[in-house]
């Protein structure tokens, strides 16, 4: 695969940080898009010239879990961490292996990639954009359309409005939900936030955000996104909810790490806490549906979409993500 544009997501950075294991030296990048450049024998779903998204994820679409149409869950792809499908890795340096984020390794002008982990999409979409459909966009519109189910008219809180804290918001939209309040520490997202359909954007650092929350959608929120992955931000998503309201853990926290949550009120008032991850997601069919929102102009991945750096510059990518800017950034390819 010849790489066309690859997204800077958190996740890359938690390996970075050495937050979740996975064996060095390893080639990171797992949100991308990419066209086809050949194809090995055997292979008949992808042909030369196909332009493609990158499912970060396998799925077998044979075990189980597969099978109940659960493939965010498919466990037919038994292998050591950090390799291909078949438990080896197509990356070397000096003979030593190199590794695979995600069996995808897409910060790189090229890559290999299982053709269970492609899907082609029509010529027309923008490569740039189609990339973050690859992680971002899928996790967070999923976690609302597929994880919670959010119904039109209720209410919503998304902690977190970065690339999938704006997908989330803009999933609460397309659900029809009433009020959906926006959290982040930073005016800039939240800006972003109001206008990819937030009706209420709250600082995350005011100390009664609580209390703020329950006032404005009197009594607590329906559904709450805790799209960070700390153990303070999915206790908040817990503690904003109304009684028999489910909060939704997206963001995904360091490995092993439990968070602090009130077992008392999770069962006096019937909340329920769901992991939703990568967006619950039927790769196949919800990725055509995303894109076919993006091109009736009913989900927006143009505005999100507001960086791009030249893999020389990966790391101020990353230093970026951390900051104050604003929406998604992508490595550019060529
Ligand atoms: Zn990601
Ligand atoms: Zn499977």
């Amino acid at each position: 695969m010849r790489v066309a544009a690859a997204g800077v997501c958190h996740s890359d950075l938690h390996y970075m940080k050495g937050d979740w294991p996975i064996p060095l030296p390893a080639v990171l990048g797992h949100e991308g898009s990419a066209v086809v450049e050949a194809v090995g024998p055997g292979v008949k779903s992808v042909k030369p010239g196909d332009h493609c998204i990158i499912v970060f994820w396998p799925n077998c679409g044979r075990c189980e879990y597969c099978q109940m149409g659960r493939p965010m869950l498919c466990n037919g792809h038994p292998r050591p961490p950090g390799t291909m499908l078949d438990g080896s890795t197509r990356l070397s340096r000096q003979g030593q292996p190199v590794h695979h984020m995600a069996a995808v390794a897409c910060f790189a002008e090229h890559a290999v990639i299982h053709e269970e982990q492609l899907l082609v999409i029509d010529d027309s979409v923008p490569l740039d954009r189609a990339a973050l459909v690859g992680c971002s966009v899928t996790t967070g519109v999923g976690a609302a359309l597929n994880t919670a189910r959010v119904r039109a008219g209720s209410s919503v809180a998304v902690i977190g409005c970065g690339g999938v804290g704006l997908s989330v918001i803009q999933g609460a939209r397309l659900q029809g939900a009433g009020r959906i309040l926006a959290v982040d520490l930073f005016p800039e997202k939240l800006e972003m936030a109001t206008a990819m359909g937030a009706t209420d954007a709250l600082d995350a650092h005011a100390e009664d955000l609580v209390r703020q929350v329950k006032r404005l959608t009197g009594g607590g929120v329906d559904y709450a996104f805790d799209a960070i992955g700390l153990p303070a931000t999915l206790k908040q998503a817990l503690d904003v909810l109304r009684p028999g309201g489910t909060a939704v853990a997206v963001g995904i926290g360091r490995f092993g790490e439990p968070a602090p949550i009130d077992a008392f009120s999770l069962v006096m008032q019937e909340k329920a806490l769901l992991g939703s991850f990568y967006g619950s997601a039927r790769p196949r069919v919800d990725m055509p549906r995303i894109l076919d929102l993006y091109r009736q102009g009913r989900l927006q991945l143009d505005a999100l979409l507001t960086r791009h750096y030249p893999l020389e510059r990966i790391n101020e990518a990353y230093a970026d993500l951390q900051g104050s800017q604003a929406g998604r950034g992508v490595i550019s390819f060529g």
